[in-house]
């Protein structure tokens, strides 16, 4: 029988409504001749609310233990998933990823799944069960200590399973209908996708766009596995299919905008203008784990230039004291940050060979008053560093002058 992983996020299983819709859903597809894998995360805002609870006690919690606690919220709601399936007269089993061998780098916090041991889920599908694994979480494939894979890490948890069970397919349920051409929590007319390239999907999760974690959508373009991203409250609704690039027909230049607010900035001014200085500042933080995005360096005046560089926010606290080591060690004058900051990218496949792209989105932010602090491209994409305060305005005005709430109408045709 072909295996379907479906997952549900957080709003898909909010309450004991919910939790009985998602039960249905599943018995459904069991119904339609799937074994079928469900991955959940927990339930609503639990773990923001485990999060907050880690910041009352103290301000630096022991990453052992903050993995421990967050994992706590799926552990609620895979065995409630299950009682709602068996309530509806189904089989299902629920399982942590301790219990299944979902196998992690060892490292907390972030960790990227290294191997998804198969056996007992493959066992417990052939007695006829539903599988309900627990998203976000694994173990140490070194010391056997529960990890997390960073928060919307339970849509990894669900493709590298997809990928390990050989699954058909793996469905992303979530509060809305699929992909959209942004956020539709911004923008009301945005328009949802039938369909878009792993590519571009993985440019636009990676720069912001919540809805699919960006490790899940690498795994499913390495290994080809087709994707959707659908509505739990209309299951009927297809969604959104991600696939290969080669597949698709590109029409449009842009096929979507992704605002990011969770990075800063960091500055170092008066940096001696002399070959190596670059390499002792970015192979020091790199030693430290910080993630360095965005990267610009300004033109020589007097033997000094400006190096300036943003890294994820909840790194700041590392990054700016070892930043101030490198500063002194290699005589520069002073280090600054800026947290108020946005970036807004945009992203389309369509765009390569079609000159004035990123002119056309300069001029939207101008004509909105918008100041733009850093910019970066690459074949498929264009981002601009601008102040937090400006991040939806910026987003609008983007998505307007792309026209993005007329895409839909142009490519549901297929
Ligand atoms: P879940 O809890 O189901 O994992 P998330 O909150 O992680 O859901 O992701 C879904 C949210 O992603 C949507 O509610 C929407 O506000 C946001 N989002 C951001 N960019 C997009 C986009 N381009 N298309 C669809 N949703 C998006
Ligand atoms: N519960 C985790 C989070 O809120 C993982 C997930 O929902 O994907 O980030
Ligand atoms: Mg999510």
């Amino acid at each position: 029988m072909p295996i379907l992983v479906q997952k549900f996020g957080g709003t898909s299983v909010r309450d004991a409504v919910c939790i009985r819709r998602v039960a249905k859903i599943a018995i459904d597809a069991q119904k339609n001749g799937y074994e079928v894998v469900v991955v959940v995360s927990a339930m609503g805002d639990t773990t923001d609310k485990l999060i907050e609870l880690a910041r009352e006690v103290t301000n630096k919690p022991d990453p052992r233990e903050y993995d421990l606690l967050l994992s706590t919220g799926e552990q609620i709601s895979i065995p409630l998933v299950a009682m709602a399936i068996h309530s509806l007269g189904a089989k299902a089993i629920s399982q942590t990823g301790l219990q299944v061998g979902i196998l992690t780098e060892d490292r907390h916090g972030k960790a990227r799944i290294t191997e998804v041991k198969t056996e007992k889920i493959k066992k417990c599908l052939s007695s006829g069960n539903i599988v309900v694994v627990a998203g976000f979480q694994g173990i140490s494939e070194i010391t056997g200590e529960i990890t997390t894979l960073g928060r919307g890490g339970s849509d990894t948890t669900a493709m590298a399973l997809a990928v390990a069970l050989g699954a058909e397919r793996c469905d992303i349920y979530t509060d809305v209908e699929g992909v959209f051409t942004t956020d539709p929590a911004i923008v009301r007319d945005a328009s949802k996708l039938k369909k878009i390239s792993y590519e571009e999907m993985l440019e636009l999760a990676s720069l912001g766009a919540q809805v699919l974690h960006p490790r899940s959508v690498e795994i499913a373009k390495n290994f080809n596995m087709p994707l959707r991203v659908r509505s739990s409250f209309k299951p009927q609704d297809e969604g959104t299919l991600v696939q290969g690039v080669d597949e698709m027909e590109l029409s449009n230049p842009v096929s979507g905008v992704a605002l990011d607010e969770s990075q800063a900035r960091i500055a170092i001014m008066g940096v001696p203008d002399k070959p190596g200085i670059a390499a002792i500042v970015f192979n020091s933080l790199a030693k430290k784990n910080i993630s360095v995005d965005m990267i610009v360096q300004s033109t020589s005046h007097d033997g000094v230039n400006e190096i300036a560089f943003t890294v994820d926010k909840d790194t700041i606290d590392d990054a700016v004291p070892i930043t101030q080591e490198i500063a002194k060690e290699i005589g520069a004058n002073k280090v600054t940050t800026e947290t108020s900051i946005a970036k807004v990218s945009i992203v389309g496949a369509g765009m390569i060979g079609r000159p004035g792209i990123a002119g056309t989105m300069f001029k939207a932010l101008a004509d909105s008053g918008v100041n733009i602090h850093m910019i970066s491209t690459s074949e498929i994409k264009v981002s601009c560093v601008i102040d937090a305060k400006d991040g939806e305005k910026a987003v609008k005005a983007i998505h307007k002058v792309f026209e993005l709430e007329k895409l839909a109408k142009e490519t549901q045709k297929v």
